[in-house]
């Protein structure tokens, strides 16, 4: 697969990093992509994600960092990485995935979504190019830092998947894990290349994955394919937590986290972790208010009630509701705050020390080193 330098004058950048000059020519690195088809006309059709743009030579899909140049497509950004840092995986926010963890968090810019709510609109909502990483580049790093393993995160993965598998193909090698963050709109070609190299997904349904929440505030047609995709990746023995991001008054509907929860107990199975995450002010809803933490507690009994046995409410620090609890005795088997693992209630089997439970967890929990480095 060839692959391409292009050159760009990158004003706005390099101003804002302070560079002595602004008028600065900067490497942009591009890749053909592997996940397309062609089309008559050269146009191309883009197989990364559900949204499957066809697009005609000289444009972007909806993207804009997947382009068509004379009848194929290119990820337009390979490797221009905007965020790179240190973080504990309770950050991504995974807590059945090697908790205590640390991971490498790489992201790029743009997004297949459209969420007026996004909480990541600085890398979202641009198509800028900072600087080009090598993936062998992003492993040392990974290891200097002595990560157990990469996320993929900040923006979506699926955008840049290209890029995404040619690092966790050098990680396995390493004996890093992979974890991506993802919104779970990537296609069956996709999920099928990540099995055997992505061990873990979380997933981030909004608004209680509501057709009219979907249709109008992230600007997608629906949540099938992602519940699609959910399946698939259990299939492909990818380890699954879900989130859901509960907007208050637009977001918030109970009957619809009764059939989003009820859906994910007879399809992903009882053990499935589903956090329920609060809501803050930002992008073009900053006049909304943040989720009431009593929103966010209807949500987590009625995912208690439709039997789903490890449930959170995410982005509320120093409440219960960031523990691990034993399904059968209710026991504190793993204490949390914030981002931080603080005890440890199990054996070396991950059975609970009160009961003898086993929690359904991967890999062996263990106190976390707390450790945020922002890279870049
Ligand atoms: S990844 Fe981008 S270009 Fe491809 S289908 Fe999705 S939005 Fe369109």
């Amino acid at each position: 697969m060839p692959m391409l330098f292009g050159y760009c004058l990158h004003l706005l950048l390099y101003a804002s990093k302070g560079y002595k000059s602004a008028f600065a020519v900067i490497r942009i690195m591009k890749k053909e992509a592997a996940f397309y088809e062609k089309l008559s006309g050269n146009k191309v059709r883009c197989t990364a994600c559900n949204r499957y743009c066809v697009i005609p030579e000289g444009s972007y899909g909806f993207c804009r960092v997947r382009g068509n140049e004379n009848g194929k497509l290119y990820l337009l950004n390979y490797g221009m990485l905007e965020a790179l840092q240190i973080d504990p995986i309770e950050k991504k926010p995974f807590n059945h995935f090697h908790p205590g963890s640390k991971v490498l968090g790489i992201g790029t810019s743009s997004c297949n979504f459209g969420c007026l709510f996004c909480q990541n609109s600085a890398l979202s909502k641009s198509t800028r190019a900072d600087d080009y990483f090598d993936p062998n580049e992003v492993i040392e790093i990974a290891k200097k830092y002595n990560a157990d393993g990469i996320a993929y995160t900040y923006n979506e993965p699926t955008i840049f998947i290209e890029y995404a598998l040619d690092v966790a193909r050098l990680a396995k090698k390493e004996g890093m894990f992979n974890a991506f963050v993802t919104n779970g709109y990537m296609t069956d070609d996709v999920v099928s290349k990540m099995k055997g190299l992505i061990d873990a997904a979380v997933v981030d349904f909004k608004g209680n994955a509501e057709e009219k929440f979907a249709n109008k505030y992230e600007i997608i047609m629906s949540n099938e394919p992602i519940k699609k995709s959910l399946i698939a990746m259990k299939n492909a023995g990818i380890h699954i937590e879900i989130t859901d991001l509960v907007i208050p008054n637009v977001g918030d509907s109970l009957d619809a986290c009764d059939s989003l929860t009820k859906w994910i107990y007879e399809n992903l199975g009882e053990d499935t972790p589903v956090q329920f995450t609060r809501f803050y002010p930002s992008y073009k809803m900053i006049d909304y208010n943040e989720t009431p933490l009593e929103t966010l507690k209807k949500h987590y009994e009625i995912a208690k009630r439709n039997g789903l046995k490890y449930v959170y409410i995410g982005n509320v620090p120093h409440s219960k509701y960031e523990n691990t609890y034993c399904p059968k005795c209710n026991g504190l088997v793993i204490e949390r705050i914030g981002f931080n693992v603080e005890k440890i209630n199990m054996d070396e089997s991950n059975r609970c020390l009160k009961c003898g439970t086993k929690i359904s967890m991967v890999g062996k929990p263990r106190l976390s080193s707390q450790e945020i480095i922002n890279l870049y």
